[in-house]
């Protein structure tokens, strides 16, 4: 693994047996798109989140059909052994919903609340202080989550009438990042003194541009100490969204800011809202901030791989990887810092296989299929024919069974077998 980041909270917030901050791992977290009515279907849904890697996962409670059924998809979940903490996602109304459903407040892990969709005027922080309440009586951390399209109008009038009466204004979209930040910070200090305890708050301040994104960060970052909730709100769809998302936290990641995310992709039409988690999985693996599964290093192909053969290997190894990844992560501990190298030529395949813990590096187009393995290193026999993808597959889980479930014998029979192998073909 590469070196971490020095983490910036000293603060650590338990949601649940999951925890925020300080030295704990980034936690990934996903949120439901179901009707939060429809027990079953949330149920569902927060279920195969959280089997797809989701630490924490949000649902939205917005009315008081959805607050009634909270209870009933804990108990659901409960009845799957799916332990993953609920977060509730309230605006507008959650005074009152938490008030009338106790069996909800209590079956939620986490209240996200955000302070620019509370209320108005007096009655914003009245309503504020009763939601904060409800978490001191069950003993539930917050996020108080603000938001750029849902930020404290008069937060914002305040902000830049003092700007105003500046010598030199900053420009409004300086004090609009600013706005954020305050309202984060001055909403967990009145939470404080309402009584919710600091290791109780997360913070996040969500807006849907890169640059704004980071900047405001880095400003809350220096400013508090309270874990802190990542994410680009409104990333958008497919590769625009992933790459925004990308973009933005993988820089705050590396500056030690940020102690749980969320990927906010818009699903393509029938896509699997599991995404989100592996996105973010994915962003957190290969920063060398957390292992979940196996990792491919394979190259991008070039004019020395124009056959489809060197793109069918990787693609097969891949989805032999990720159909193997659960299977053996509870059989294999440590399995998921596995990383196996499918390389296309001479050029970079044979040093990139040696660094890799297994690799095949392929020998380029226009050369008859032969294909060297690396284990630890060091180059262990040469697969050639049309069964080079079976062959290394078997190899694959000869090693992952030696390697990581001391069953050393099937990778010695293959081993001892390579002449064989190699002539046969
Ligand atoms: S390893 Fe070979 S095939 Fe792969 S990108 Fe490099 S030169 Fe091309």
């Amino acid at each position: 693994m590469n070196t971490f980041p020095v983490r910036r909270t000293t603060r650590q917030v338990n949601v649940g047996p999951v925890h925020l901050g300080s030295d704990a791992p980034i936690v990934v977290q996903a949120m439901t798109n179901t009707d939060t009515a429809d027990a079953q279907a949330t149920a569902s849904q927060v279920e195969s989140l959280a089997r797809a890697g989701a630490e924490l996962v949000r649902i939205t409670v917005n009315s008081h059909e959805a607050a009634a059924q909270v209870a009933r998809i804990r108990e659901l979940l409960d009845r799957h052994n799916v332990n993953v903490p609920l977060v509730g996602d309230f605006h507008f109304n959650g005074h009152r919903l938490l008030a009338a459903y106790p069996d909800c407040a209590q079956a939620l892990a986490k209240y996200r609340i955000n302070p620019g969709n509370v209320g108005k005027g007096e009655r914003r922080d009245e309503q504020f202080c009763q939601m904060i309440e409800v978490a001191c009586r069950y003993d539930k951390p917050v996020r108080i989550g603000v938001n750029w399209g849902s930020l404290d109008p008069d937060l914002l009038a305040r902000l830049m009438d003092t700007n105003a009466a500046l010598p030199a204004p900053l420009p409004a979209d300086a004090v609009m990042r600013e706005a954020l930040v305050v309202s984060a910070l001055e909403n967990a200090g009145r939470a404080m003194e309402v009584g919710l305890p600091a290791d109780r708050i997360v913070l996040s301040a969500k807006v849907s541009h890169v640059q704004d994104l980071i900047t405001i960060y880095r400003h809350l970052a220096a400013r508090c100490d309270f874990p802190l909730h990542l994410g680009l709100t409104e990333a958008g769809m497919g590769t625009k969204g992933i790459v925004a998302s990308t973009a933005a936290l993988a820089v705050l990641l590396q500056e030690g800011i940020g102690d749980t995310l969320r990927m906010s992709l818009t699903p393509e039409p029938g896509g699997t809202r599991a995404r989100e988690v592996q996105v973010a999985q994915q962003l957190l693996q290969t920063m060398g901030l957390r292992a979940f599964s196996p990792q491919v290093v394979a190259c991008p192909g070039c004019g020395r791989t124009t056959s489809v053969f060197f793109q069918e290997l990787a693609q097969r190894i891949e989805a032999f990887l990720s159909a193997q990844t659960p299977v053996w992560r509870s059989r294999y501990p440590g399995v998921e810092r596995l990383h196996v190298a499918v390389m296309g030529c001479v050029v970079n395949g044979p040093g990139e296989s040696r660094l890799a813990d297994i690799g095949i590096s392929l020998p380029g187009a226009g050369e008859h299929p032969s294909a060297p393995v690396y284990m630890d290193g060091e180059r262990v026999m040469t697969l050639k024919g049309a069964t080079i993808a079976e062959d290394f597959i078997r190899l694959l889980e000869a090693y992952v069974a030696a390697r990581y479930g001391h069953d050393e014998q099937a990778l010695h029979v293959l081993l001892s077998a390579q002449a064989p192998i190699a002539q046969q073909r």
